[in-house]
């Protein structure tokens, strides 16, 4: 299936991953240079904004490159980044257990809401048609 890379836009034929194999073997460099970078032992408990400086790649790249999976987060607890919605610090998924909750409930709730009103609708809708018989 031919796919737009999600990094640098270039038509490709996808597999598994989004991005093209260019793009796919870049991640791998860069995260090769982060593991090597971590496997000193005064940076390995560096924060991640420090690994960015240091290395000189967007703070946000390597978050992705942790969304991933390209670091074993057992071995560097460091390697964590924020939740989508609040400041705590997760290494896995998108959003911290708590928000995680919340936009379950959320979810749920909205969900709850559609089928009332679609139900609302259905109803004027009958409503309608029964006034024109
Ligand atoms: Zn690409
Ligand atoms: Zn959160």
């Amino acid at each position: 299936m031919l796919s737009n890379c999600a990094a640098c836009g270039k038509v490709f034929m996808k597999f598994s991953k989004p991005v093209c194999p260019d793009c796919a073997s870049k991640e791998l460099d860069t995260a090769k240079r982060i593991r090597d970078y971590l496997k000193q032992k005064e940076k390995r408990n560096a924060p991640l904004i420090q690994v960015s400086q240091d290395l000189d790649i967007p703070v946000r790249y390597i978050e992705y490159l942790i969304r991933q999976k390209y670091f074993d987060l057992a071995r560097y607890p460091n390697l964590q980044y924020q939740c989508k919605n609040c400041d705590t610090l997760i290494s896995s998924g998108e959003y911290c257990a708590a928000c995680a909750e919340t936009l379950r409930n959320h979810l749920l709730s909205v969900q709850k809401d559609k089928t009332k009103s679609d139900k609302q609708n259905d109803e004027s809708h009958e409503n309608f048609y029964r006034s024109r018989l």
